[in-house]
Parts: C-alpha cells; sequence; structure tokens
C-alpha cells in the first residue's frame, strides 16, 4: 500500500475542488492508493477516481469534506469520513464502502446504485431518495445509526436502508415527515417511531430472511462505525419492521387526474396565478375537436404552391384548402412549411369544452 498525505489548505489559501481531485487522480496514476485528504471543503472526494485502467482497491481518509462525497465512487474504494459531512455523501454510490463517522446533510445516499454507505449519526432530508438495484450489481445499502430528516426514500425502486432508530426517544418519526413518496420497489428497515409515511407503502413486521439480514449486516455496520457495543441494543427484533411498497394492485389511483387537480391539487393549478386552466387531460395526438390547435387558412396570402398539402403528415388538406378535421392533428406543420405564412394555427382548447 502506497500512502499520501493532501491538504485541500496550503499556507492559509484554500486549493479548489478541481485542483485536488487533479492531484488525487495524478497521484493515483503514480501508484498511490491509500489517501488521507485534510480537506477545505471541496467536493466529490473519492469519487472521481474512475481511471479506466486501474487495478487497485482505493482508500480514502477525509477531514472536513464538502458536499458530494463519493459520488459515482466505484467497488473497490473505501472512503472513512471523519467527522460530519455536508449533502449528497454517496451520490449516485457505484459500489464504494463509505463510512461516515459523524452526521450526514441532506440527500445522503441519494440515487445510489450499489455500495455500502454507513453513517453513524443522523441523515438530512430526502436521504435515501432515488436509491435504484440493478440486477448486474450488488444491491445499494444506507445504514443510519439514527434517523433521517423528511422525504426520505422518495422514489426509491431498489436497495436496501435500515434505520436504527438509536438515541431517538424525543423524535416523533425516525423517518421525518411525508417518507416514501412514490416508492416502488426496495426495502425499509426501520427501529423505532414512524409517521406520516405515504400510502403507496405498506409497514409489516420482520420474517425469517429480514431477521437473518440483519443479524449478519449489523455486524458489519458496527463494526464500520465502531459501535460494536451497540449490537444487544439493537438487534431486539420486537422494535423493529419493515417498509415495502405495495403490490402494484393495490398501487392503482382510483382518482382519474381531472379529480385529482380539481380536488386535491392547488387551486388553478401550481401556475394557477398566470394561466388559465381547463383540467382537460389531452391524449398526445387526438384528431377532430380533440386537437390542441387547429389551422385557419387565409386566402389572400396563398399563392397555390401546394407546399402545405404535400408536406402535410395527416393528408389533411383537400385541393381547396378546406381541413379534414377527423385526419388533422394540429401539428402546425403547415403553417412551418408556408413560404407565405398563409396558415394561422389557432388554439382550439377552449372550443371543446
Ligand atoms: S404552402 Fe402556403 S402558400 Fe403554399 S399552398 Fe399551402 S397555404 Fe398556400
Ligand atoms: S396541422 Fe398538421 S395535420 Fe393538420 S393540416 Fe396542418 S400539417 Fe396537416
Amino acid at each position: 500500500m502506497k500512502t499520501i498525505k493532501i491538504d485541500g489548505l496550503i499556507k492559509n489559501n484554500r486549493i479548489s475542488t478541481q485542483d485536488l481531485l487533479l492531484e488525487i487522480q495524478e497521484k493515483i496514476k503514480e501508484g498511490y492508493t491509500d489517501f488521507e485528504i485534510n480537506a477545505c471543503g471541496q467536493h466529490d472526494i473519492g469519487g472521481s477516481s474512475w481511471a479506466k485502467d486501474r487495478d487497485k482497491n482505493l482508500t480514502f481518509t477525509i477531514t472536513n469534506p464538502g458536499q458530494r462525497v463519493g459520488a459515482m465512487a466505484r467497488k473497490g474504494t473505501t472512503i472513512y469520513v471523519q467527522g460530519s459531512t455536508p449533502a449528497d455523501v454517496g451520490w449516485l454510490n457505484s459500489g464504494a464502502d463509505i463510512i461516515v463517522k459523524g452526521d450526514c446533510g441532506d440527500t445522503a445516499g441519494h440515487c445510489a446504485a450499489s455500495g455500502n454507505i454507513y453513517v453513524s449519526g443522523r441523515v438530512g432530508t430526502r436521504s435515501g431518495a432515488l436509491m435504484k438495484f440493478d440486477p448486474k450489481y450488488s444491491k445499494p445499502e444506507l445504514w443510519v445509526l439514527k434517523n433521517t430528516g423528511s422525504f426520505s426514500f422518495e422514489f426509491m425502486s431498489g436497495g436496501i436502508a435500515v434505520i436504527c432508530g438509536f438515541d431517538c426517544n424525543d423524535i416523533e418519526s425516525v423517518l421525518g415527515n411525508r417518507s416514501c413518496v412514490g416508492m416502488v420497489g426496495g426495502i425499509i428497515y426501520v427501529r423505532g417511531p414512524i409517521k406520516g409515511v405515504a400510502s403507496c407503502v405498506e409497514i409489516k413486521n420482520l420474517e425469517k430472511d429480514d431477521i437473518d439480514f440483519l443479524n449478519s449486516g449489523m455486524d458489519r455496520f458496527l463494526t464500520a462505525i465502531d459501535k460494536r457495543g451497540l449490537k444487544d441494543t439493537l438487534l431486539n427484533f420486537n422494535e423493529w419492521k419493515k417498509i415495502v411498497p405495495l403490490p402494484i394492485d393495490k398501487r392503482i389511483s382510483k382518482t382519474s387526474v381531472k379529480e385529482f387537480r380539481e380536488k386535491n391539487w392547488i387551486k388553478g393549478g401550481i401556475f394557477g396565478d398566470f394561466i388559465e386552466d381547463d383540467y382537460k387531460v389531452y391524449p398526445l395526438a387526438a384528431t377532430g375537436d380533440g386537437r390542441l390547435q387547429q389551422p385557419i387558412w387565409n386566402k389572400e396570402k396563398c399563392i397555390n404552391c401546394k407546399i402545405c398539402i404535400t408536406n402535410c403528415p395527416q393528408n389533411a388538406i383537400n385541393e381547396d384548402f378546406s381541413i379534414n378535421k377527423d385526419k388533422c392533428i394540429g401539428c402546425s406543420f403547415c403553417a412551418t412549411v408556408c413560404p407565405k405564412l398563409a396558415w394561422e394555427m389557432k388554439d382550439n382548447k377552449k372550443e371543446i369544452n
């Protein structure tokens, strides 16, 4: 193992993120594999060592990092953060082991695709959001000793999260508020009170496979964060639940989009202050009265070149320039190709309510 120490602050001058990352890349090329980085808020440390021909494992021990520690870090990379990290630790983790000996800011493990993230404190808002699983790689895991902020695990589609709820006695929900919105895959193991999870998931008791996983994984986790003494406290399985997405047949919404927008959505839509919205949901390429626009021909401008007729993708323009509205999809191609601007596209929406 060839070790090197790199400072992010030299004679009171902070070096840029880019320079720090370039220096790391240079040292990797020189054969260094073990990095001790005394950072000064530089971003992406440990995550950009994607050299194509890299064949050695890398280890980073980092103090005082900036955002995205270990972002896109690949298998064979081990990162130790000696303290807390700001946002995006392990963003799109692609196989690294990332150990944080403190708290993480928002979006820890966001989009993680593989590898393990072990946190010995809390993680912030939207942590675990968009975690995913590609069967070609091992499942991503996010282990947190304490709790998450709100909106955690939004749109999670794969992987495993373990929220241990340690030291959370005064917290209403160890997953914050509105967690698991849009979750369609993966498992979250959780110990402690949970409140306000989305209706697309179900909270279940553990089964044998779950207990086996937690039993073996907890050893790995507690060893990584140097807290093996907590094992007995954390492995009382009566205190654990798992959260999984509802089966697909139970997730299908019985509310139409129109109904949702009228009853549940902000009145007039999110841009209601600026535009009128008729709440109609239009098909992608409607004909007839459903067209979003209808072409209006101006005889005075027309020079009878017939470019519009031959270019209409729907053959919807008759020889006398009347429109066959059952063919026309309102695409405005006629107006685009006309050299004399003889077609005007009229908003059709208001006429079909
Ligand atoms: S392309 Fe324009 S000018 Fe030519 S026939 Fe069509 S409407 Fe008339
Ligand atoms: S709007 Fe599109 S489909 Fe309709 S007449 Fe013009 S080119 Fe044809």
